[in-house]
């Protein structure tokens, strides 16, 4: 079916239960949808726009008070939407990193943490991480000695992800934070995987920088998230423009220069805000999505051959798994070679994985109903046994 020329329409939400790793948190709610058809105009959240001409001032709809919500949520004291968690890094490495500065992240650091460093000129240094594939505090104060005195003095930021991307393993943040605090460093807490599906605490993490990813965890369209800072450093990543024109002197008010001056006009801000009463409440919901998560991971650890390479028990939806003791070794025999998996887990209803891997992968099982989790470990354990794996 196409929704219009060559455009296909989409359905993968609803013809199947989706473990792709990067979606399941993103997933629109019903008023989301609503308002990104609503507000989906361009510059549509600026109807009622008036004096200082900015985002988080607009009132109708109500954005200004969304904006502190927001902060709230998150427990830190000054909040800005921003188009994706990256864009949030980016506006905290441009205040704070000079060219030719270290910036301290981790050995599980996403792509888009490193790219803000290389935005601003920063030279990365990765605390290691541990043999369970752990960010600890004791690495990281290992690391901020030994970067500052490789740079002659501490570096001028630390980003730390509470849950990595990789396998989605929880990280030591308030120990991290804790070290950092003794060498005086500000640390970004990267909240990805976090903000919006658990809940999250600023001040108790003691963090400086919260960032969080609409469209990876809060129900929205992309690019979208946020960025939260305390009363200390929002003056800085939050200041306003000082430019004038030479020629015709004009000045630009109260635009934030790293904001660019408003950042999500449209269907982007409306989807994060019509979702936001949902988001708030979903967080207080952790445990059953770590239940669903256990149960997946504990059918997969039963097939023989199959490992899971994250944290176990999970501590989160997202699981790095290796099976290529079982489900690679079908492949190696099986007409449809790595498809087989694929095809075989689409017959029961299921998809989002990377088509045809069977050695390490990686799904995620935010977002589905108990029964929805039980069918998916049953369609793992179904699927081993049919392939004469042994299943414990
Ligand atoms: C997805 C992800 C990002 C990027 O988020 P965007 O909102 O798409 O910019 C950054 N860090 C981690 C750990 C992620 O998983």
């Amino acid at each position: 079916m196409r929704l219009c020329g060559e455009i296909e329409v989409r359905d993968r939400e609803e013809t199947l239960i989706n473990l792709d790793p990067i979606q399941s948190g993103g997933r629109l709610t019903a008023d989301a949808m609503k308002a990104v058809i609503a507000y989906g105009d361009g510059y549509s959240v600026c109807d009622a726009c008036g004096k200082p001409f900015r985002l988080d001032h607009i009132k109708k709809p109500p954005l200004d008070a969304f904006h502190r919500d927001l902060a709230a949520f998150v427990n830190m004291d000054v909040a800005r939407v921003v188009p994706g968690a990256r864009r949030g890094f980016q506006a905290v490495t441009h205040t704070l990193v000079e060219p030719g500065q270290p910036v301290v992240l981790t050995a599980l650091s996403h792509y888009t943490a490193f790219l803000a460093v290389e935005s601003a000129g920063g030279v990365p240094r990765e605390i290691p991480a541990d043999g369970d594939h752990r960010i600890t505090g004791e690495a990281a104060a290992a690391t901020l000695e030994a970067v500052t005195r490789e740079f002659g003095s501490a570096p001028p930021l630390l980003m730390v992800d509470h849950f990595d991307y990789q396998f989605g393993n929880e990280h030591q943040v308030r120990e991290i934070a804790k070290a950092a605090r003794q060498y005086d460093v500000p640390v970004l807490y990267n909240g990805a995987y976090s903000v919006g599906i658990l809940p999250v605490d600023g001040k108790a993490l003691g963090v400086d920088f919260v960032v969080g990813s609409g469209h990876k965890s809060m129900a929205a369209p992309a690019p979208s998230g946020i960025l939260a800072t305390t009363g200390e450093y929002a003056g800085e990543v939050f200041r306003t423009t000082g430019i004038r024109g030479d020629r015709t002197g004009r000045t630009f008010g109260v635009k934030e220069v790293e904001m660019m001056g408003c950042t999500l006009m449209g269907a982007t801000v409306m989807g994060l805000l019509a979702s936001f009463p949902h988001v708030r409440e979903r967080v207080t919901r952790w445990e059953p999505e770590l239940e669903n998560a256990r149960l997946v991971s504990d059918a997969l650890a039963s097939i023989e051959g199959t490992t899971i390479l994250s944290e176990v028990p999970r501590n989160h939806t997202l699981t790095r798994t290796d099976t290529t003791g079982s489900f690679d070794g079908v492949a190696r025999r099986h007409k449809k070679k790595g498809y087989f998996l694929t095809s075989a887990l689409k017959d029961r209803g299921i998809g989002g994985l990377f088509p045809g891997a069977t050695r390490v992968w990686k799904y995620n099982t935010y977002g589905l109903t108990r029964r929805q989790a039980e069918h998916v470990a049953s369609a793992f354990r179904e699927i081993a046994r049919e392939n004469s794996i042994a299943v414990r």
